[in-house]
């Protein structure tokens, strides 16, 4: 088993699901335009700011229900 933490640049940071990103193709991603809130930038993981994108459902989520989208968080990363 390989326990290196390895960056997936694809990979969303959060829910660890494709983020379909598209910073890698000629078109802008839509990351690149959409505003992140604050609260939910700052519960990525630090090694994983600015390299990975959240995906767009995770965003939603957020913005949907703060509280219960940080909650589930907390559970799923103990
Ligand atoms: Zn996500
Ligand atoms: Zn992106």
């Amino acid at each position: 088993m390989c326990t290196e933490k390895i960056i997936d640049e694809m990979i969303c940071p959060l829910c660890k699901k494709p983020n379909l990103c598209r910073a890698k193709s000629s078109e802008p991603c839509w990351c690149n335009t959409i505003q992140v809130p604050m609260a939910l930038r700052e519960v990525i993981p630090t090694d994983l700011k600015m390299k990975a994108c959240i995906c767009q459902k995770c965003i939603e989520a957020f913005n949907a229900n703060q509280k219960e989208f940080l909650n589930d968080l907390k559970m799923s990363s103990l």
